[in-house]
């Protein structure tokens, strides 16, 4: 493994002077967030793009990658996380997953169970995640800050009242990783395919790693998209930094990855951030921005006015414009990931010549690690025929 520092102020302080997070602070509505607005604002026309999720609608297109077979996996890859998202929608208009937190779980015993130290506690619900399929896993006490102020009705079309328990103290912050080889394929119907399996994945653990700390008599509240800003999170849980693509960046997959949480009131040790070079390394390196076709990344350096009003105000960060992506993704009928498919940290970590590289872009060398990078052609589009072969 590279070195990872861990950082020694307090979490919630450490996020402060990331962020340099204003004293005006106000949090997010999920109203505004770009999918909600396809939903509401003309502005954003979503077209056929959440329509083509349905094979009867699929259109097949000359390019590589949009056939009938590439939007046949993609579609079955969200299956699952669609389903089950949709289970109450009929009657409640909740999303789960999306829009609400999963109320999937069957009911927990009378009694609690005891429970070892503080410390045995922890490691046991990191085990139980582990073994339930996370790839990393974190936990950060709950920082109000990141919960939406309001969460949003697809059915209404309005804002609507959050309504996480009082007594949740913790939140559970679970990595899954995609699937790199599929991530090469991005932007096609067939890349999209490591999106929903990633969705799908992230159902599972959550789902599963909630029933167990109900079952143990705690509560638990299994949550994806919805109820609160799961980067944040992640970083205030120990899991990564943050990079100008927007994105999570982890120490063991890169950015090729989807966060899931769960909410508890079980007692339980918050991780500390790291820092393993990324914003360093993102200073320098401009792949993404210089790879995203609708320019939607920032050249520049972070700034606390965002785009428009789908991303937070009030913090400092390197911001994507949404509506320029989202754009991007309706056209293409797909979502897209290019920038994470050129991001250097999108690699194989199972092979120690791509540790080592990452271990380069957390040195003075990182400039020469990047020229490598390119030279190396990390980061090339693979065609839909390649993966399928
Ligand atoms: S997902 Fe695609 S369009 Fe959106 S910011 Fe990334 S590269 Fe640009
Ligand atoms: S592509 Fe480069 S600049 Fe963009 S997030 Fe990755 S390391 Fe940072």
């Amino acid at each position: 493994m590279f070195q990872i520092k861990k950082i020694t102020t307090p979490a919630k302080a450490y996020l402060n002077q990331l962020f340099e997070i204003e004293p005006t602070f106000e949090r997010f509505n999920q109203k505004n967030d770009i999918f909600n607005r396809s939903m509401w604002d003309d502005k954003i026309d979503p077209k056929n793009f959440y329509v083509s999720y349905d094979i009867t609608n699929y259109k097949p297109k000359k390019s590589k990658g949009f056939d009938h077979w590439d939007y046949a996996l993609r579609n079955a890859s969200w299956h699952l996380t669609d389903v089950v998202g949709e289970m109450t929608f009929p009657e409640t208009g909740r999303v789960e997953g999306f829009t609400d937190y999963y109320t999937t779980q069957t009911a927990g015993p009378p009694a609690k169970a005891a429970l070892p130290s503080v410390g045995e506690t922890t490691h046991r619900v990191k085990k139980a995640a582990e073994m339930l399929g996370a790839g990393m896993v974190g936990i950060c006490e709950l920082d109000d800050r990141w919960v939406y102020s309001h969460n949003f009705s697809r059915k209404t079309q309005a804002p609507k009242k959050l309504d996480l328990p009082q007594n949740i103290s913790h939140a559970i912050l679970l990595i899954l990783p995609m699937d790199y080889e599929l991530s090469k394929t991005i932007p096609s119907a067939l890349g999209g395919s490591t999106t929903g399996l990633g969705y799908a994945s992230s159902l599972n653990v959550a789902t599963g790693l909630a029933q167990f700390i109900t079952n143990l008599g705690f509560e638990a509240i299994a949550s994806l998209n919805d109820t609160a800003q799961s980067i944040p999170m992640a970083i205030q849980a120990g899991l990564g930094e943050y990079g100008r693509n927007g994105l999570l960046i982890t120490p063991k997959y890169g950015p090729n990855v989807r966060i899931a949480k769960v909410f508890t009131d079980l007692p339980l040790v918050p991780d500390q951030p790291i820092e393993f070079g990324v914003k360093q390394f993102c200073e320098s390196c401009r792949k993404c921005a210089d790879s995203c076709p609708v320019k939607a990344i920032a050249q520049g350096a972070a700034t606390n006015t965002p785009p428009n009003f789908s991303s937070h105000s009030f913090i400092k960060k390197w911001t994507v414009n949404a509506e320029k992506c989202f754009k991007f993704w309706v056209g293409m009928n797909t979502d897209c990931a290019i920038c994470i498919r050129v991001c250097p940290y999108n690699k194989d970590y199972k092979k120690w010549w791509n540790r080592l590289g990452i271990r380069l872009a957390n040195s003075p060398l990182r400039r020469w690690m990047l020229w490598l990078d390119d030279r190396l052609n990390f980061g090339q589009r693979q065609s839909a025929k390649w993966w399928w072969a």
